[in-house]
């Protein structure tokens, strides 16, 4: 039997973090087990559903690389279906039109809440076999079962057993006809051969009534696993206060979707006590079985601290490409610097996401104005002038074409000699001069980076700089 998963978004927002989650365990399942993921846009709710959502959820599924078999299907377009099914179900005397007037209705409810008994439909026209006239529009309800008990196997929550006396007889059409959302899963997975169905523990709620139309309709029982919700670190559920924005909006942050992908995975699902995987990796280990039983907290600084780890496996072209287009973005233009994968590899050790990355080399592809404050006060001294000039000289005698950590090394080494001073000392006022800061990579590294020009150009700066501070004046010198 062939596995066949779904992800079935509602189109009214984003894919925010949970439903990511959600969408990966499926496509996990469908890769490992040489199945099939259908993708379903559940679009029923007319009011709240947009293009645009749809569109934002597909684009951030493709940034992450969820592909799917099937779909996407639209249940916004599968209307006459649901009314054959509604249709077959009254007429096999499995669902009926209720005529209960909204007045009715809550009365009942108003009594039932007098009473301390729990609000619901009490089956006034579960029996009347009465039939609409002509042009009236009803409600059908579906007739759930009025004794014994569902029972489930959850893969992750085990059995799971509800009184069928809990359940009142749900609203399958309004009265306009529309179909209602439990109907429409429930046809829609069985149309689409769905066998398992892994979603959040949000829906477990929904499961025993699901299951009553499922066995309505003769079909078989899916698998069910409901994963726990994915928490805040407060405890409460992931909202938008603790980082659980759009999936995109962390790829426009610099994580990697991998990277993301395996922070999910590890929110929810473990092997071991292993944090860091492949895709192809979690496509082997994953099985629902080791999904948590209980719900995660989020934690921004370990998907940071996961993004990195992934940094350093990731082909330097690829960080490349994506370096280029955030420099771009920065304003920069990728071309009046070092080429992309050298910083790139230079950097992946230095920086937890490429946007950091892209922050922190600006200073390689455009002149900076003012220097770390810090950075500048501790090292741009008046001491350290007489070792930068040596360097610049040493520097300005290198060819431009020897250019290389070879030739930069032997040069400082140089100075080092002539001035019997040791790397400590002039190693930071170097880098502050050629990059404004006091954190990049090793200094041969930095400086081959920046190039002979601009190193020459910025020690002269730097220069100026300390005389003019020794000049006084309160403030930092403009660099000139
Ligand atoms: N459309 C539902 C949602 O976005 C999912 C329903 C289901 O998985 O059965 O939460």
């Amino acid at each position: 039997m062939q596995i066949v998963t779904r992800f079935p978004p509602s189109p009214t927002g984003y894919l925010h973090l949970g439903s990511a989650r959600t969408a990966l365990f499926n496509w996990l399942y469908a890769k490992k087990t040489g199945g099939q993921l259908v993708l379903r846009i559940e679009d029923t709710d007319r009011q709240r559903s947009t293009q645009e959502a749809i569109d934002t959820i597909i684009e951030a599924l493709q940034w992450l690389g969820l592909d799917w078999d099937r779909g996407p299907f639209c249940q916004s377009e599968r209307f006459d279906r649901y009314q054959e099914v509604i249709r077959q179900l009254l007429d096999e005397g499995k669902a009926y039109h209720c005529f209960c007037t909204r007045e009715r209705l809550d009365a009942l409810r108003e009594a039932q809440r007098a009473d301390g008994r729990n609000p619901g439909y009490d089956r006034h026209c579960r029996d009347l076999g009465r039939q609409p006239s002509p042009g009236q529009s009803t409600v059908v309800r579906f007739k759930s079962p009025l004794h014994g008990t569902v029972v489930f196997d959850d893969v992750v929550r085990g059995a799971v057993a509800v009184e069928n006396a809990r359940l009142d007889d749900l609203i399958i059409a309004r009265s306009d006809g529309a179909p209602t959302y439990n109907l429409c899963v429930v046809v829609d997975d069985i149309d689409m051969g769905v066998t398992h169905i892994i979603r959040g523990d949000d829906h477990t709620n929904n499961t025993p009534r699901q299951i009553h139309i499922f066995q309505s309709l003769g079909a078989p029982l899916p698998v069910f696993a409901h994963i726990p919700m994915i928490l805040g670190a407060d405890g409460r559920r992931l909202s938008k206060r603790h980082g659980d924005v759009s999936v995109l909006e962390y790829r426009d942050q610099g994580i990697l979707p991998e990277a993301l992908l395996n922070y999910l995975a590890r929110l929810g699902w473990a092997h071991g006590d292993r944090e860091v995987f492949s895709v192809a990796e979690m496509v082997e280990l994953f099985d629902l079985k080791d999904i948590n039983k209980s719900a995660a907290s989020f934690d921004p600084a370990k998907l940071l601290w996961i993004n990195q780890r992934h940094l350093q496996q990731a082909p330097p072209q690829r960080l490349a490409d994506d370096l280029g287009a955030r420099l771009t973005r920065h304003g920069l233009d990728p071309g009046a610097g070092p080429p992309l994968a050298e910083v790139a590899e230079a950097m992946r050790e230095r920086a937890q996401t490429v946007e950091e990355m892209a922050v922190k080399v600006a200073y390689l592809y455009a002149d900076f104005d003012r220097y770390e404050p810090g950075a500048a006060k501790k090292h741009l001294t008046p001491s350290a002038a007489a070792p930068l000039q040596s360097l610049h000289d040493a520097f300005e005698a290198v060819d431009d074409r020897d250019w290389r950590e070879t030739a930069i090394n032997r040069a400082i080494a140089g100075v080092l000699e002539a001035q019997s001073i040791k790397l400590g000392r002039i190693a930071q006022p170097l880098r502050v001069a050629v990059s404004g800061v006091a954190a990049t990579p090793p200094i041969d590294t930095t400086v081959k980076l920046v190039g002979r020009r601009r190193t020459l150009e910025r020690i002269q700066k730097a220069l100026r700089w300390i005389a003019a501070r020794r000049a006084g004046g309160t403030g930092q010198p403009q660099i000139s």
